[in-house]
C-alpha cells in the first residue's frame, strides 16, 4: 500500500491505477469491482477499519462493498442520492437508450447503506462535497489543510485528464459544473477513481 499524503493510502490495485481503492485514516474509500474483494481484504488486514465509503453507485466502486462490510462487520456510507442504487446493486447510467438498458441490470451485489452522506459532513478529517453529474449522488472528499482531493469519477485521469465517458454519466452538464467546482478549489493532490494521482503547484490549475 502506498502512502500518498498523511493518513491517505492507495491499495496496490491490479492493473495499477486503473480502478482505485483508498484508505483514509481508518475508512475505506471505494471498493473496486466484485473481483477485487479478496485483494482488498488481504491488503487492509490489520488496519482496523471503522467504515467504508463509496464515492458513487457504479459497480467498479461498490463491487466489493458487501463482501468487505460483511466480512469485517463495517457500516457502508454513500451519497444520499446514490444510496438506493448501492442498495439495489443497479448502476446509475446516462439518459440514452443503451444506458437505460444497462441500468436495468444488477451490476454488483447491493448492500444496505447505513449513513447517507451530504455536503459538509466529515469523514476521517475530510469534508464531503456533493458533486452531482456522473451520478446524482456522487460525492468527493476534500481536506483543505493540505489541499488533498479524492474526486471519484468527476474526472478520469487515464490517458489525460478528461470528463468521464458520456454513456456512464447521468448528466454531463451537471458533471462539468462539478469539474469546475473541484478545479476552483485549487487542489494540490488529486486522487481519482481511475488513473494516477496528480499533483499541482500553487499556481497550477487542473486543465481539462
Ligand atoms: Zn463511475
Amino acid at each position: 500500500m502506498l502512502e500518498l499524503a498523511p493518513g491517505v493510502r492507495q491499495l496496490a490495485g491490479f492493473p495499477r491505477n486503473k480502478i482505485n481503492v483508498y484508505v483514509v485514516e481508518d475508512v475505506l474509500v471505494d471498493a473496486g469491482t466484485v473481483a477485487a474483494r479478496r485483494r482488498i481484504l488481504r491488503e487492509t488486514r490489520g488496519l482496523n477499519l471503522r467504515a467504508t465509503v463509496v464515492t458513487h453507485a457504479h459497480p467498479d466502486h461498490f463491487g466489493s462493498s458487501r463482501a468487505v462490510c460483511t466480512k469485517l462487520d463495517l457500516p457502508l456510507w454513500a451519497g444520499a442520492l446514490d444510496a438506493s442504487s448501492v442498495e439495489s446493486g443497479k448502476a446509475v447510467t446516462g439518459p440514452g437508450r443503451l444506458s437505460r438498458l444497462l441500468g436495468k441490470y444488477k451490476m454488483a451485489p447491493g448492500h444496505r447503506v447505513d449513513r447517507l452522506l451530504k455536503e459538509g459532513d466529515e469523514v476521517a478529517g475530510f469534508t464531503v462535497l456533493d458533486v452531482p453529474g456522473h451520478t446524482p449522488g456522487h460525492i468527493a472528499l476534500w481536506r483543505e489543510a493540505d489541499r488533498v482531493l479524492i474526486c471519484g469519477d468527476v474526472f478520469f485521469n487515464l490517458r489525460r485528464l478528461a470528463q468521464p465517458p458520456g454513456i456512464l454519466t447521468w448528466s454531463q452538464e451537471r458533471n462539468r459544473e462539478s469539474m469546475r467546482r473541484l478545479s476552483d478549489l485549487r487542489p494540490r493532490l488529486v486522487l481519482f477513481g481511475h488513473g494516477k494521482p496528480a499533483t499541482y503547484g500553487p499556481s497550477d490549475r487542473m486543465a481539462f
